[in-house]
C-alpha cells in the first residue's frame, strides 16, 4: 500500500466529505488485507467473480462496491452481499437486481452510470436515456433497489481542461435529476467520480465517491 499517496489524500477527502473506494482490481488478497489492516473497509472490483472469490476470503465487514460493467445474468452472485452497484446502465438490468435483491431479502444501492466522455468505448446513459429510466413506470414498481446518486467516467486524456467539463457535465446532470426526481429522497446524494489520474478536478467538481485503484498501490 502506498500509504504516503494516503496521508496525501486523507485531509482532500475530508474537507470536500467524500469517500474512497479503494478499488484492489487484479491485486492479491495479501494487498487487500493490508488495506484493511491500514482500516480501509470500502472496496471496488470491477468483475464479479474476483469479487466473489475476494469476498469470500476477507473479513465480513467490508463494503464491497461493483464499479465495473455488470450482466445480467451475473448479478446472483453478487445480490446476497454487495453495498452499492455504481454501474447500472438499463432498467433491465436494474430489474435483474431488483428481483435477486427480493429473493435476498435486501434493499440493494445502485448508481446510474451516465456516458459522459467523449470516447467511443465507455458503458453509460446519455441523459435523455437516463430520464427516460427514471420515468418508466415498471422503474416506479422496484422496491428492492434504491437509486442513490450517478456515476461517470471522464475521457482518459491528459486535457484537464476537457475533464473538468465532462465532470460539470455530470455534476449538472446530478443536479438536474435530483430535482426533477429525488427532490424528496435524502439517500440520492452520491457523485461518483474521479480516479487516480483525475480525483484532484473530480472532488473540485463535487464528487462524493473516488474510485481510485493504481496510486492506492504503486508509489
Ligand atoms: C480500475 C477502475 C478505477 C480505478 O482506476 P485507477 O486509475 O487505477 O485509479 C476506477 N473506476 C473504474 C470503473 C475502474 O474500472
Amino acid at each position: 500500500m502506498n500509504t504516503a499517496f494516503y496521508n496525501e489524500l486523507a485531509p482532500q477527502l475530508k474537507a470536500h466529505q467524500a469517500t474512497l473506494i479503494a478499488v484492489t482490481k487484479n491485486q492479491p488478497l495479501s494487498a487487500l488485507q493490508e488495506l484493511y489492516d491500514f482500516g480501509l473497509r470500502r472496496f471496488g472490483e470491477n468483475r464479479v467473480q474476483e469479487l466473489c472469490e475476494k469476498q469470500q476470503q476477507l473479513p465480513a465487514d467490508i463494503e464491497w462496491h461493483l464499479i465495473g460493467h455488470l450482466q445480467s445474468n451475473k448479478v446472483k452472485y453478487i445480490a446476497p452481499f454487495i453495498s452499492y452497484i455504481h454501474s447500472v446502465d438499463s432498467l433491465k438490468l436494474l430489474e435483474e437486481i431488483n428481483k435477486h435483491a427480493a429473493a435476498n431479502n435486501r434493499i440493494i444501492k445502485c448508481m446510474l452510470q451516465c456516458y459522459i466522455a467523449s470516447e467511443e468505448t465507455k458503458y453509460g446513459l446519455d441523459e435523455q436515456e437516463l430520464i427516460d429510466l427514471l420515468n418508466d413506470p415498471n422503474f416506479k414498481t422496484l422496491q428492492h433497489i434504491e437509486i442513490v446518486g450517478l456515476m461517470g467516467m471522464a475521457t482518459n486524456t491528459s486535457d484537464t481542461k476537457l475533464i473538468a467539463q465532462e465532470f460539470k457535465h455530470l455534476k449538472n446532470i446530478f443536479n438536474q435529476i435530483q430535482s426533477q426526481f429525488f427532490s424528496t429522497q435524502k439517500s440520492f446524494k452520491e457523485l461518483s467520480m474521479g480516479m487516480s489520474s483525475d480525483y484532484q478536478i473530480a472532488l473540485a467538481c463535487g464528487s462524493t465517491m473516488l474510485r481510485i485503484g493504481s496510486m492506492l498501490f504503486n508509489p
